[in-house]
């Protein structure tokens, strides 16, 4: 079984409330929101942050800009906008080594961001 939490959801080990799901990717909204809309858009192959992404992963990330739309469209934000963040880091805040996007919308952003 593997230790990372996003590994475990990715794999259906522990329970999310489940947005999207393709063979690649899975949202699902994160446990502590700070936005009426927010998402965690993960890979289901394990890599840990933004510097693990080389040229191999374009076509994953081209699929995770397709899905945010999808999961934006679905909730009713792609109009009224949202913002999509990676939080890469200690400096960013990162509290969990699996790379993530957040889907952030339903509320006015503020920029530049804490
Ligand atoms: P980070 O701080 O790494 O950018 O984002 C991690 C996110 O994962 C946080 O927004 C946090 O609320 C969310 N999170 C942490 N543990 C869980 C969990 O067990 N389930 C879900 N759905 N979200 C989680
Ligand atoms: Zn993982």
């Amino acid at each position: 079984m593997s230790a990372c939490l996003f590994c475990r959801i990715a794999a259906h080990e522990v329970p999310a409330q489940i947005v999207a799901e393709t063979p690649e990717l899975l949202a699902f909204t994160d446990i502590n929101p700070q936005a009426p809309t927010h998402v965690l858009i993960i890979p289901k192959r394990h890599l840990g942050g933004v510097p693990d992404l080389t040229d191999e992963h374009a076509g994953l990330l081209a699929h995770v800009m397709r899905v945010a739309t999808h999961v934006a469209q679905a909730s009713g934000i792609a109009a009224s906008g949202f913002r999509l963040v990676v939080n890469s880091g200690p400096d960013a805040g990162q509290s969990v080594a699996h790379v993530h996007w957040h889907l952030l919308g339903g509320r006015r952003m503020a920029w530049p961001p804490g």
